[in-house]
């Protein structure tokens, strides 16, 4: 006979999730599963939206089951249960995706939150909640007859802000998006329209990682060598 795992949704009561500054604590039936740094978890978050993400385990009288995070929610399992077994079960459930749980939320400034929702809800296959084209951020509503000094800065920066390097290096996975390259060695941010070309340093959508032959090879395309 088959083999028929275990896997079962944690209902939101039975499950609390504390943090005290950098560090939070995951309690389910009320033990403690996983602890450690806020960034860590909202990491798992994002990549157990895709695929779950073993988080720890927890003892309960009828023996040891595994916790995971999947599509948002929690999820415990018997022990011989896989990712598989887990997504099997859960591929149909409503994700749940909370905005002001994402990683950026506390790193990025308010004006791009749209833009940063919108763009993990492209990545992970969600309803889009609000309307954002990408090329409306670079472009200024209406011109403007003054220029204030802020609209300067922004285009007039080569750049690239932290927080949109710590995006793109999750986005693309810690490779080269054109030779899938992965030596830490040789990976750099690239742009994929020009900063030359006004392209921008600001926004992920123009950034990627790419390893030094690969960008060596398009920025000399870009300039017109072979
Ligand atoms: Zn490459």
């Amino acid at each position: 006979m088959a083999f028929q795992p275990y896997v079962r949704r944690i209902q939101l009561n039975d499950w609390a999730w504390q943090a005290n500054e950098d560090l939070g604590s995951l309690t389910v039936y009320g033990r403690q599963v996983w602890w450690g740094l806020v960034f860590s978890w909202q990491c798992y978050l994002r990549d157990s939206m895709v695929q779950p993400q073993k988080l720890g385990q927890v003892v309960m009288q009828n023996g040891l089951f595994g916790v995971w995070s999947y599509r948002g929610h929690l999820w415990v399992s018997c022990q011989r249960a896989t990712a598989q077994d887990v997504q099997n079960k859960g591929a149909k459930t409503k994700p749940r995706y909370e905005v002001k749980q994402q990683w950026w939320w506390e790193f990025s400034d308010p004006s791009i939150h749209g833009m940063m929702e919108s763009m993990d809800r492209w990545m992970l296959g969600l309803k889009q909640q609000h309307e954002v084209t990408w090329s409306s951020l670079s472009k200024p509503k209406k011109a403007k007859t003054k220029q204030s000094a802020g609209t300067i800065g922004v285009r007039d920066n080569r750049h690239i802000p932290q927080w949109v390097k710590i995006h793109v290096v999750l986005r693309d996975k810690g490779r080269c998006v054109y030779c899938d390259e992965s030596n830490i060695k040789l990976l750099e941010f690239d742009h994929r329209k020009a900063w030359s070309k006004g392209g921008s340093s600001k926004d992920p959508v123009n950034i990627c990682l790419g390893c030094r032959p690969c960008n060596r090879k398009k920025s000399n395309k870009d300039w017109g060598w072979q």
